[in-house]
């Protein structure tokens, strides 16, 4: 299976920076080894669905759970699939501490976006002081048993440890490892042999240095990559270390 390397941009981005999708559309990872998605700013998915031109798929980093109605700022699954979109990011820790989304929050929009028709990317991780605590299996464990859909159509979740995000820090890969390994025992046993089929993407300041290590490790399917991805050369670089 094709490693899956996923950018999110964040709140970053002008017109301009679409130049930089077209440029990873044009000179993008061969299908069989990568496939290239970019979640850029709600305000250039228009635009970065038509550079895309069906080569890297074009996402959005959040949705709301109603598909309209009197929520002011908001956007809807079915909009961003309106518009070319393919998938969707829920729970994103940086939406949980910012807007102060619950595990229950996360799976509404989770289950907005399979309704729509989107593919969906589930964050979960846990903060210094729980990895700290011996607690990081518990609060993982956590997060799915709130937040998982009902069934994983389209789902794919992402470990992205909330010390590990935007930091230069990186887990062991023996630590990845296990907490991919437990997510995986996870999803099984709430989704049965569907669990299976679930991918896992590793997040948390992957670079071009570091990729091709956690790349390698046992059900890391990919990776979610946040400042690393904002410009074609550094997420190409990932891509070439699948
Ligand atoms: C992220 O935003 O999901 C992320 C992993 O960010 P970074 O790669 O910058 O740590």
């Amino acid at each position: 299976m094709p490693a899956l390397i996923v950018g999110n941009w964040k709140m970053n981005g002008l017109g301009e920076a679409v130049a930089e999708i077209a440029e990873m559309a044009g000179s993008g990872p061969d299908p069989r080894r990568a496939a290239l998605w970019i979640a850029p700013p709600f305000t250039l998915i228009d635009r970065a669905v038509i550079v895309a031109a069906g080569t890297v798929k074009i996402g959005g980093q959040d949705c709301h759970h109603k598909n309209s109605g009197a929520h002011t700022g908001c956007v809807a699954a079915a909009m961003l699939a309106d518009l070319g979109a393919g998938f969707v990011i829920v729970g994103h820790s940086e939406r949980r501490r910012d807007n102060g989304e619950t595990d229950a929050d996360v799976r509404a929009k989770a289950m907005a976006g399979q309704a729509a028709g989107l593919e969906v990317i589930l964050c979960i991780g846990e903060t210094r002081e729980q990895r700290d605590a011996g607690q990081t299996d518990a609060v993982l464990s956590a997060q799915l048993a709130g937040s998982l859909p009902d069934d994983g159509e389209g789902l794919i979740i992402a470990y992205e440890p909330v010390w590990a995000i935007g930091t230069g820090l990186v887990p062991t890969l023996d630590d990845v490892a296990a907490a991919h390994a437990h997510i995986r025992r996870e999803l099984v046993a709430r989704l049965g042999p569907a669990g299976h089929g679930v991918r896992i993407l590793y997040g948390g300041s992957v670079t071009p240095a570091n990729a091709a290590d956690l790349l390698g490790v046992a059900d890391v399917g990919g990776v979610l990559v946040g400042g690393a991805s904002l410009t074609a050369a550094s997420l190409l670089a990932i891509a070439a270390a699948a």
